[in-house]
Formats: C-alpha cells, structure tokens, sequence
C-alpha cells in the first residue's frame, strides 16, 4: 500500500511560513497585495478566485477582486491590468483563466508586469524559467516539486514521466524537472503507446483532464504518482489517476482533492510575497 502525499498538510505549512512573513514585512512597512481580475461567469473560475481571497485574508494578504462580465473586451481589461500595474499596494496580478474566447488572452498575460506576474505565465518569466534563472514560477509545477521535496522524494537521476504538455502545467513541470536533473519524459494526445513509457517513471505526473486515465499495469511498482487532474463527476470531484487500485501498486500518491491543489493555492501566495520583496528591493 502506498504513501499518501497530504497536499492540505504541506500547504499548511508553507502558509504558516508566508504568514510569517509577510508579517516580517508588514513590520519593515511593507503590506502585501494581491490582485484577481475574473471574466465571465463560469462558476469554477468563481470558487477559485474565492478560494483564492480567503487564503489571501488568513495570511494577512489584502486581497483585490475586479469582476468583468462576459462582454467585457480585451481593451477594458487592458486597462485595468495598466491601473494594477502601477498601483503600489498590489504586489501581484493575476487573471483567472480561462478566459471568455472574445477576450486575447496573449494580450492580456502578456499586459501584467513581469515583476507582478505571479502566475508566471508572462514570456520573460517563461523565459527566465527555460534559463535556469526564474523567480516567479508557474504556480502548480513549484507546488508539485515542494510537495517532492516535503517527502523527500528524490528527483535526481530519477525517471520523470509528465502527461499533459500545458503551458501551465506539464511544459513548466517537465523544465524544472530537468532542472533538478530529472531524466524527463513529456508525453501528450499523440504519445503512442503511453503505457509503455509510464511504465518506466520513478515519478508519474499526470495532466490531463481524463478520469480513469491511469490504471495500476501503468504504474511501476514503489514509483511516486502525483495526480494533477480534476474532474466533475457525479461521485464527485476525482482525478486523472485510478487512485484505489494505483494506491496498492505506488510508493506514494496525492489523492484528489488534497493532493496537488492546495499546493497550488499556497505557492500563489508564495510568489506574491516574493513579488513584494523583489519589487522592495529585498534579498528572495
Ligand atoms: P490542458 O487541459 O490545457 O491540456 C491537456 C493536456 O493533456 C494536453 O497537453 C493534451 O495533449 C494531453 N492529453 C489529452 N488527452 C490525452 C491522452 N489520452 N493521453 C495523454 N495526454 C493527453 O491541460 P491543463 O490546463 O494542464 O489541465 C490538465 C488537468 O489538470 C485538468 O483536469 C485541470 O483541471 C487540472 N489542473 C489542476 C490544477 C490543480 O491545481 N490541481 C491546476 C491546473 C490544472
């Protein structure tokens, strides 16, 4: 039987370690902001963004939300990214995706200021990353590496199997993979025969979007599985991996929820406190 790898519990932690922070800085003078601009009306990105502003509060984080409606254009949120951008009490910016399709989303990740960008989707934050030098990372991808290195998992010279080639999550993720010296595999919709390759992973991250996805013959015996998929459905919300049977087969699993999500939360959080620093002239 498998390991499980308790999200919620490594989150907590890492908070405790944010709240402290900023209250470090709330001392210096410093307060620390985070803006959330949502567009439209789906009602997942709405729990987010809520999620998101509560955790914001519990850590002393002032919190700013700018709701748009789903005929907002590309122009008024243009500005108000260029308002956020200037405004000294927000420290970072981010927008809820997806976005409506009327809405350019390039012009929109690209609008928020690097140094604000704490989603770490901006091209000279991608850019940085891809060089080995980044210091706003995509949010999921670091939380997934803390939640390894929490367990002391090792990544170096270990087989890295990632499924899901997002901007958001498996490109970032299979980048710092490798940047710890992982021997990492990407491996998507036209991957043939998946099986053959998830078979070789010390670590198996998936992706996907794709309930019942992974099933215990492709997981290695004592390999470390970390499920990053969410899925509606009317047991509720479950993830890309077969969790009962893949528990009997892994050396550790996240379940889903409280596997990778809260780390994702958390490491929001994280980068706008390291955004505040940066932007105060402060060591990170
Ligand atoms: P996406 O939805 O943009 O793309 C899915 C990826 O899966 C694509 O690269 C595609 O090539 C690949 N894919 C599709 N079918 C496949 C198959 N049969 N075999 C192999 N690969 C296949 O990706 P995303 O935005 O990274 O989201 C992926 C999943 O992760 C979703 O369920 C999303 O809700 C979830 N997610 C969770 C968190 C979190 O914090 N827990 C964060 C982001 C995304």
């Amino acid at each position: 039987m498998s390991k499980l790898i308790d999200g919620k519990l490594v989150a907590q932690s890492l908070k405790k370690e944010i709240k402290d922070e900023v209250l470090k800085l709330n001392k210096e003078g410093i307060n620390v902001g985070l803006a959330v601009i949502l567009v439209g009306d789906d009602p997942a990105s709405h729990i987010y963004v809520k999620n998101k502003a509560a955790t914001c509060d519990t850590l002393g984080i002032k919190s700013f939300e700018y709701n748009f409606s789903n005929n907002a254009s590309t122009k008024e949120i243009l500005s108000s990214i260029e308002k956020l951008n200037n405004d000294s009490r927000v420290n970072g910016i981010l927008c809820q995706l997806p976005l409506p399709y009327t809405i350019d989303k390039k012009a929109v990740i690209e609008a928020i200021s690097p140094i604000k960008d704490v989603d770490g989707f901006h091209p000279v934050n991608t850019g940085k990353m891809l060089s080995g030098y980044g210091e706003l990372l995509p949010c999921t991808p670091s939380g997934i590496i803390k939640l390894l290195d929490y367990y002391d998992i090792k990544i170096e010279g270990k087989n890295a199997v990632v499924i899901g080639r997002s901007d958001i999550v498996g490109k970032p993720l299979a980048v710092m993979l490798s940047k710890r010296n992982a021997t990492v595999t990407l491996c998507h919709s036209k991957t043939v025969d998946l099986k053959s390759i998830t078979k070789t992973a010390d670590i198996l991250i998936s992706a996907v979007g794709k309930e019942g996805l992974i099933s215990a013959d492709m997981v290695k015996s004592g390999a470390t599985v970390i499920d990053v998929g969410i899925n509606r459905t009317d047991k509720g919300l479950v993830g890309d991996v077969c969790f009962d049977e893949v528990s009997k087969v892994a050396g550790y699993i996240t379940p889903v929820p409280g596997g990778v999500g809260p780390m994702t939360i958390a490491s929001l959080m994280f980068n706008t406190v390291k955004a505040a620093k940066i932007q105060n002239g402060m060591k990170i």
